[in-house]
């Protein structure tokens, strides 16, 4: 072989490398996976965590794909301010009552105490939507398209987890008004699959879209539409991102209203409420995109939102090695650098001295970079660069010639990989149950339910209960969460064989309305 197998030939790696097993200690594997992987840093207050930059740029990287998109169907960005009194707040009734045991209150100035305490916004419709009543003033205004990049308080009492449920989390929320149920819908659906593209396409992270039940929709609006990821490991099923329809409520609580268009002249013209919705999405995502394609090295990363998606690390320098030659190949390597960078490929040449070339491949490796080239004085004179996947670890030398093509064409299969070994994860996973006694032990074994179901919320309650691990429970993995199921989404893509009036629902024995998807969940 042309290059020694990596444990040759470090030295330190155990100490930088990632010491507890993916399958062994969830949580402790996804806490170094983090840290050692430079993404995330822990901080003083609890659930507040720092994005170093090799995920903050991650974030970027969904930020500008995510940016174009909404900006290309007509949303503009814009930005309120963090802080909401409690009046406002407390406007819409419902909503409130959905987020307050989360709110965040500053209640002192230095050493004084505020007249009123002021609230920071868990989510901005109660700040924005009485700006909506005083800007929509005819129906030429609609539709009204507004989306913020900024970050939200949420003080969740939920054991908090990095990305997955930060107290102070990044996300994006649009806010839009339309004129009619229809236009509302219509984007409400475009949003979603937005966000299923994100997970999808940039993040190769499966997501089942659907609605939410009634006892899971956002508080105070119509109905909520989301897209459902699933961790394999812990067998959960994690919430990744919701477009909410909020019908009209919101419009008739902050008076948000237009003439009626369609009202003959010389009539009285009818005041309409417009229809609204809101959607978001949050780093949470980059949290399930760790816990999906991570692995026993530590991060994995797809191409399309990695910093760097390829470093090119010299090999074979010894003691013998002249300077001359030396030089050469680090030239060698900063030329195939540019090259790959003209081709808009992101590329690091990793010239650090002082490291051996396994010290490199374990720090590139804990780090996720999808592709590593190596390039010694051998390589040099065949005219090829040796490379390694960093999800499969297939390693393959390819020539000079026509590089950044190769290069672009590995990026796209690791992308297209990662996605499908992810899918199959998922799909052998969702278990399409007949018959109640079916739910639990598919739960044990880590598995989503897709099961029919009479929409109703008692039943949903009772799901939850009897689907509890119990001590009478064959424990086939003690690791599995003991949590009860709840409802995920009643999937858009509904399985066949549910007959109306015929197929009960596995929990009550009521008429089935739907197949819906359940699990525990984060
Ligand atoms: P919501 O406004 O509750 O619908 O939240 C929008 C999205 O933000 C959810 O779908 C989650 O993916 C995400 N999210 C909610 N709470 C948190 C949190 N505490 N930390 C990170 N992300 C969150």
């Amino acid at each position: 072989a042309t290059h020694p197998p990596v444990s040759a030939n470090i030295e330190g790696a155990a100490l930088i490398g990632i010491t507890v097993k993916k399958e062994g200690d969830f949580p402790g594997w996804y806490q170094q996976v983090l840290t050692k992987g430079d993404m995330l840093d822990y901080y003083d207050v609890s659930g507040c965590y720092i994005l170093k930059p090799w995920s903050y740029g991650i974030w970027e990287q969904i930020q500008r794909w995510f940016d174009a998109k909404i900006k290309g169907i007509g949303v503009e960005n814009c930005y309120f301010p963090m802080f909401v009194s409690s009046k406002v707040l407390e406007r819409e009734k419902d909503h409130i009552e959905g987020f307050a045991p989360e709110v965040a209150w500053v209640t002192k100035a230095g050493s004084s105490d505020l007249d009123e305490p002021i609230a920071i916004r868990p989510t901005s419709e109660t700040v924005m939507y009485p700006y909506y009543a005083k800007w929509i003033r005819s129906h030429r205004d609609l539709p009204l398209r507004l989306n913020q990049w900024n970050s939200v308080v949420r003080w969740e009492f939920k054991h908090p987890q990095p990305f997955l449920r930060t107290r102070e989390f990044l996300w994006q929320e649009g806010h839009t008004a339309h004129l009619t149920f229809e236009d509302a819908n219509k984007e409400v659906l475009q949003i979603l699959d937005f966000y299923a593209g994100v997970y999808e396409e940039l993040l190769a992270v499966p997501v089942v879209k659907g609605r939410k039940t009634e006892k899971e929709k956002f508080a105070g609006g119509l109905f909520t539409t989301t897209c459902e990821g699933y961790i394999p490991t812990t067998g959960r099923g994690i919430q990744g991102a919701t477009s909410h329809c909020l019908g009209q409520n919101f419009s008739k609580m902050f008076g948000i209203t237009v003439e009626d268009p369609s009202a003959k002249e010389g009539e009285e013209k009818e005041k309409l409420f417009v229809w609204q919705n809101s959607w978001g999405l949050s780093t949470r995502v980059i949290g399930v995109m760790v816990m999906v394609h991570g692995d026993q090295k530590g991060l994995v990363l797809p191409p399309r939102v990695a910093g760097h998606q390829v470093v090119i690390v010299p090999c074979g320098i010894t003691n013998k090695t002249s300077e001359a030659k030396k030089e050469s190949l680090y030239n060698d390597i900063n030329n195939i650098a540019q090259e790959l960078s003209a081709a808009g490929i992101r590329v690091k040449a990793d010239l650090r001295e002082g490291y051996s070339p396994g010290y490199k491949f374990n720090d590139w490796e804990l780090k996720g970079v999808p592709l590593r080239l190596e390039y010694g004085p051998q390589d040099a004179d065949k005219q090829q660069v040796f490379t390694a996947r960093r999800d499969t670890g297939a390693k393959a030398a390819i020539p000079l010639k026509g590089l950044a093509d190769s290069v672009n064409k590995l990026l796209d299969s690791i992308q297209a990989d990662l996605y499908k070994k992810a899918k199959t994860s998922f799909d052998e996973n969702i278990e399409t149950v007949t018959s109640w006694d079916q739910v639990v032990p598919a739960l044990n074994q880590k598995k989503l339910i897709m099961m029919p179901f009479c929409l109703e919320e008692a039943c949903e309650d009772d799901i939850k209960d009897r689907s509890k691990r119990t001590d009478g429970d064959e424990v086939e993995d003690a690791k599995a969460p003991s949590m009860g199921a709840k409802s995920l989404c009643r999937p858009f893509d509904q399985p066949p064989g549910l007959v109306p009036g015929q197929t009960k629902c596995l929990a009550c024995g009521k008429d089935a309305k739907e197949f819906c998807l359940f699990g525990r969940s984060y």
